[in-house]
Order: structure tokens, then C-alpha cells, then sequence
């Protein structure tokens, strides 16, 4: 399968000529029969999409003029469209509220984090690499949706400085590949890449973060040489994580089953990380549901995220309060193996986790921090139940 997920069309040989003879099919029944191939076609207008009336796609498309709209076939077979409410749908079709006036393109300031084009070096031993610009399909409420405008240049596709900075920051353990999702790319390119950092003896593990599993499972289950390759880093000394993005157990299909397990049989260790997100997964029973079953295929929930203040993202934000409370009933209806993930706010001053609440009192603590001196550090915010942000909140002690 190529980088995007469509099967080429075959042609016929320059010259080659039709028989009419009847042909003779020799079947062996000793093997298993080929697996049907699996395409996967994409859409990056919302009036090519089958099961959307023309007037509600025409609404739309003013939407995805400011923030852009793809996704594909696999994945949008599994809205249900007579529920306008769908989880789904609510995931990758766009809505006229986007357009209201509300938040910032770059809401954690990720811009002051590159320290060279395409590199985030925010934590002492973690660096990003945006590596790409595209995605199996675009989540409406997408924290790095500038990346998808015409005008962004955040991402690289010569990593020439990247390898050169990561090769000499020997403090960085942990490379983060991320974009975009690193997983469309086609697996030539991915093999390069992992190969380089691989080669760093300093860099213990590789994550790539992807909603490919989700989006299009087929990328993982249909490329062999992928799988070669993962077996190939894997079996080195590197340790390599696909941070999952699965949003709501109802992505969680035969097929995507069968990708995260894919990845695991081939040396991949798969957590699972996701916003919460309103119309989407802001139910406790969902959320309960998703920590559960990730759990189950060896994917545990790694973060439960407070949705950052983007543009174009009021209507799928919730409060803090409320998304901490949602994540707690979750906790609370799951075992305690289930009960790994942390929730928290990627803030531009690090990931504040969320770890208390009272009837006056929010309680905070940095589990990640950009300066040394906030690592670790408990804050008491007045609460505010319509605080979207660790900015809205005002600290007591
Ligand atoms: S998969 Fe991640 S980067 Fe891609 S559109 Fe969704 S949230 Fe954005």
C-alpha cells in the first residue's frame, strides 16, 4: 500500500494483448485463500462525500476553507448518518462554529519551543520532530491545524538539522516524531528516519504519535515492509512506542484491533492518548469504556487531555472542572489496571496534571515542566467551573 492508503490501479503492459481463451484457474487448496484487498479512498472536500446532503456540504465547505477538511472512506463508514449527533461525524466533519471567534491558532505557544526548523526541544530529554504535514484525516478540534494552512512551514522534510542537533544534545532520550502523523508518510522515508535516530546511542526510545490505527488501520496491517521494519528498530536496543490517538471505543473496529495488535507483535509498545472532547468521547461510560478496552489490546490510556483553547475549537472544548470530573467517574468505573492514564493541560509551561478538586479548590502539579525549578511543583487554584485554561485559573498557593 502506498504512503496514502490507495491501492495503485493496475495497468496492462505497453503492447500486451487481450486473449480471448478461456482460462483455467489452478486453486490450491493447501493455502489460505488472498485476503480481499483493502482500499481506502480519500476526500478533501466535503461535497464528495456520499451521505451528505448537498446543502449541508455546501455550509461546510466555508468551514473548510479556513480549516482544512480530509478524511476516507474506512473512516467515514463509520459515522452512523442518521444520528447527527454521531461521535464520529462530530470527529471529522466540520462544523459552522469553527468559525466562531474564540481561542489561538498556537494555544501552547509552540512556537517558542524549535530550537531549530521542525525541532521542539521543551524538555530536557524529549524532543519533537515534525516530521510531516498530513494526516490520515483531520480531527475538527485539532490542536496543530495550523500546520494544515497553506502558509505554515513548521514541518521539515530535509531533517539534515534535526539529526545534527538531536546527534549532539545527548541529554535527549527520548525523540518524539509527530506532525502530521508520521505513519502516512510512505515507509522508505519512515525507515530512514528511525534508522538515524536509531543509530544515536543516546536515544533510548523512539515514540511516533499517530491516529493511523484509528483512521486507517490498514497502513499498519497491509505493509509488510513496515512491519519488517518496526521488527528490524525493535529488536535493537531502542525501545519504540506508537502513542495511539484513539478518541472513542466506537474506532475501535475488528480492524484497528487488529492493527494495534500488528504493532505489538512487532516489538511496538502502544499507549493510548487522546483530548476529551465534547459530542465526542464527554461521557464518563465512553471514557470508561475506551480506558478499558485500550487496556485490554495492550494499549493503556497514557494521557486524558484537557482540550487546548485552539481557534476555531469552542465547540468541542469543556471546562477543566468538568473534564477532570468526566475523567474521574471514568477512573472510577474501571479497574485499577485500567486506571493508568493522567489528566492532564499541555500548557506552554508544561504538563500540569490535574489531581484535585473541592467545592473550592482546583489542585495542580506540574508533571512535566519547561523550567527545572517548576518540576514536580503542587498548585491551589481558585475554582472556576468555567475555567477552559490553567491561564483562566488564579493561584492561591
Ligand atoms: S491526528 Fe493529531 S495532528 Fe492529526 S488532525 Fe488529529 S489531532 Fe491533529
Amino acid at each position: 500500500m502506498n504512503p496514502i492508503g490507495m491501492a495503485a490501479a493496475s495497468n496492462p503492459l505497453p503492447g500486451a494483448s487481450l486473449s480471448l481463451a478461456p482460462t483455467v484457474e489452478f486453486v490450491r487448496p493447501d493455502l489460505p485463500a488472498p485476503a480481499p484487498e483493502r482500499k481506502v479512498k480519500y476526500y478533501r472536500s466535503a461535497s464528495q462525500i456520499p451521505n451528505l446532503p448537498p446543502e449541508v456540504a455546501q455550509q461546510i465547505e466555508a468551514v473548510a476553507q479556513r480549516y482544512v477538511f480530509r478524511a476516507n472512506s474506512y473512516y467515514l463508514d463509520l459515522i452512523d448518518w442518521n444520528d447527527p449527533a454521531d461521535p464520529i461525524r462530530q470527529l471529522v466533519i466540520p462544523r459552522r462554529e469553527e468559525l466562531n471567534d474564540w481561542g489561538a491558532l498556537d494555544a501552547s505557544n509552540e512556537a517558542s519551543n524549535y530550537v531549530v526548523k521542525g525541532v521542539q526541544h521543551k524538555y530536557r530529554d524529549t524532543a519533537l520532530v515534525l516530521v510531516n504535514s498530513v494526516c490520515g484525516a483531520y480531527c475538527r478540534y485539532c490542536f496543530r491545524k495550523r500546520l494544515f494552512m497553506n502558509d505554515n512551514d513548521e514541518t521539515i522534510h530535509d531533517l539534515s538539522a534535526a539529526y545534527e542537533y538531536i546527534g549532539q544534545h545527548t541529554e535527549i532520550t527520548d525523540v518524539l516524531l509527530t506532525g502530521g502523523d508520521p505513519l502516512i508518510m510512505s515507509t522508505g522515508k519512515l525507515r530512514v528516519i528511525l534508522e538515524r535516530f536509531a543509530a544515536m546511542p543516546h536515544v533510548k526510545t523512539i515514540r511516533i504519535g499517530s491516529k493511523m490505527p484509528a483512521f486507517n488501520p490498514f497502513r499498519v496491517t497491509d505493509d509488510a515492509d513496515l512491519q519488517a521494519l518496526l521488527r528490524e528498530i525493535t529488536s535493537g536496543p531502542r525501545a519504540v512506542y506508537v502513542m495511539a490517538h484513539f478518541d472513542h471505543p466506537r474506532e475501535l473496529t475488528p480492524e484497528a484491533r487488529e492493527g494495534i495488535a500488528c504493532l505489538i507483535e512487532n516489538g511496538v509498545r502502544v499507549v493510548n492518548q487522546c483530548p476529551v472532547i465534547r459530542g465526542i468521547n464527554d461521557d464518563a461510560d465512553v471514557l470508561a469504556e475506551l480506558f478499558t478496552e485500550m487496556s485490554l489490546l495492550g494499549a493503556p490510556q497514557y494521557y486524558l487531555f484537557q482540550c487546548r483553547p485552539t481557534a476555531g475549537n469552542q465547540a468541542y472544548d469543556i471546562p477543566i472542572t468538568e473534564g477532570y470530573q468526566l475523567f474521574q467517574q471514568a477512573q472510577r468505573k474501571v479497574s485499577g489496571l485500567n486506571r493508568r492514564a493522567r489528566f492532564s493541560m499541555s500548557h506552554a509551561s508544561g504538563k500540569i496534571e490535574v489531581v484535585g478538586l473541592d467545592a473550592e479548590h482546583l489542585y495542580l502539579r506540574y508533571h512535566r515542566a519547561r523550567h527545572p525549578q517548576d518540576e514536580g511543583r503542587v498548585m491551589v487554584c481558585r475554582r472556576d467551573d468555567s475555567a477552559h485554561w490553567f491561564d483562566d485559573l488564579v493561584e492561591v498557593r
